[in-house]
């Protein structure tokens, strides 16, 4: 018996309903099993719960079985609307407006007890909407990244059911295929189908009730992004996700679904193996590690992060940043002095000029990765940097290790090397005294709208506008 099979309002509903169907009175059925007219109203009402014996009696008086009466299934579309009725107006939300309770009475008609429940039900939409407001998504997203960080952003059990999963469809070494993919896919029930017209504000849909999962089209360049898209899709399934109740569950779900499309396209045993040995071989570069698996950089430095500390006993950080400057996504469990807002997020907020992830913007050459050793005060780190372009813009991603650690990659031999005293305004983030004094009142920019709504904008002489960015803009160009 579940615990909804004894909600007494559902229960006193089907007493009701099969005492109406027998013709009965309140009193006739009440003398039947020894109460009072009043006392079963209580019990019809789901004021009182009668007691097991009293069920069992009532069940025979009304000639049907205990299972019958206590099916947790309203009996019918009317009393299905009355009982939501009754729970909308027990709840907290509704208590709050201070409003009288509604009795839906015999001569209510149905369409105002439709009207009603149906705007009971919108306004618990609207309020569970307005709890996902930004500042909410931000502290959701931190205390997410503190959880993940304690982890040291690894989920063996995510690990250990990916691998099994494409074993299972038949895959054994190399890149993971569209075809092993489509197999997983029809192992768990589904067909993998590529639409044109997916809603704008949607990755994939899946149809539980006829077994289909709709992608965007196959044509887009690209086949790793569709191959996780896929995945992501079926881990909700594997996973047993349920409809996500908070801001916060529904970023935990996006997390897990993907990590489990990254275990799946880059599976543990045959990444840590790659990367043990090329740690080894002190050869370690997140452009092999994403070559010898088929998937994106990001995809790949990511999945680097999941392993590394837990398996090459490496503390290490990873940074995709905007052209910007501003902080798209971060992980760090190796100290790195990553800006924060009062939330202590991360998001949006602006990396200092000196790091490699910043630098490797104003490199000519961006065909390899820029490697680079940034003094900062929480100590040296060694970072490698790979720029790339997207229709919004310029993107780097960066993975790197505190010095100590740099010994096992390639590219620890550069002498590319930056100082960096952020969160010291002067590092980077102020003009130089002389160059605000002669440019102060000669430069007029026009403030672009940002990017980043979340993000707080920079602060200069003109809202939005990063001075110490003109000015140097200015004399770059001044002899031309
Ligand atoms: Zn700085």
């Amino acid at each position: 018996m579940s615990s909804d099979a004894t909600d007494p309002v559902t229960l006193g509903h089907r007493i009701r309903h099969h005492r109406l169907e027998r013709g009965l009175t309140l009193d006739d059925l009440g003398t039947r099993v020894g109460l009072a007219g009043s006392q079963l109203s209580l019990i019809e009402n789901g004021k009182r719960e009668p007691r097991l014996s009293q069920l069992g009696e009532l069940a025979q008086a009304l000639d049907v079985s205990l299972a019958t009466l206590l099916d947790s299934a309203p009996p019918s579309p009317r009393a299905a609307l009355e009982i939501e009725l009754d729970r909308a107006q027990r709840s907290a939300l509704y208590s709050s407006l201070a409003l009288p309770r509604v009795k839906p009475t015999k001569g209510m008609a149905d369409d105002a007890l439709t009207a009603l429940v149906g705007l009971h039900r919108e306004l618990q939409r609207r309020a569970s909407d307005a709890i996902a407001t930004p500042e909410e998504a931000r502290r959701a997203n931190t205390e997410l990244r503190a959880w993940m960080r304690a982890r040291n952003n690894y989920l063996p059990d995510i690990d250990a059911l990916a691998e099994k999963q494409i074993k299972a469809a038949g895959h054994s070494v190399g890149a993971v295929t569209h075809r092993t993919v489509s197999i997983m896919a029809e192992r768990l029930g589904f067909q993998l189908i590529y639409v044109n017209d997916l809603p704008h504000s949607t990755r994939s849909v899946t149809d539980l009730a006829n077994g289909r999962i709709y992608l965007p089209p196959a044509s887009i360049p690209g086949g790793h992004g569709l191959r996780a898209m896929a995945l992501q899709a079926m881990a909700h399934r594997l996973l047993d996700h349920e409809r996500p109740a908070s801001y916060a569950e529904f970023l935990q779900q996006r997390l897990e679904i993907n990590y489990f499309s990254a275990a799946c396209l880059m599976p543990r045993t045959a990444a840590v193996e790659f990367l043990a040995k090329a740690k080894k071989d002190r050869n370690l570069a997140v452009e092999d590690f994403r070559d010898a698996f088929g998937v994106t950089h990001e995809a790949a430095a990511l999945r680097m992060t999941n392993l590394a500390t837990s398996t090459l006993d490496m503390p290490l950080h990873f940074l995709r940043v905007d052209e910007d400057g501003a902080i798209a996504k971060a992980y760090e469990n190796d100290g790195l002095p990553l800006p924060t807002d009062v939330t202590g997020a991360v998001e949006g907020q602006i990396l200092c000029r000196r790091w490699s992830a910043r630098a490797a913007f104003d490199r000519t050459n961006r065909t390899t990765e820029l490697y680079q050793y940034t003094d900062t005060p929480a100590g040296t780190f060694w970072c490698a940097t790979q720029t790339g372009t997207t229709s919004d813009g310029e993107f780097s991603i960066s993975v790197g290790v505190p010095f100590a650690q740099a010994k096992w990659f390639r590219g620890r031999e550069t002498t590319a090397r930056a100082v960096s005293t952020c969160p010291d305004p002067s590092c980077c983030k102020t003009p130089r005294p002389e160059q605000a004094e002669r440019w102060a009142d000669q430069a007029w920019p026009s403030a672009r709208l940002h990017a980043h709504v979340l993000s707080p904008l920079p602060s200069g002489t003109f809202p939005g506008v990063d001075d110490a960015e003109v000015y140097a803009f200015l004399e770059r160009h001044e002899g031309e």
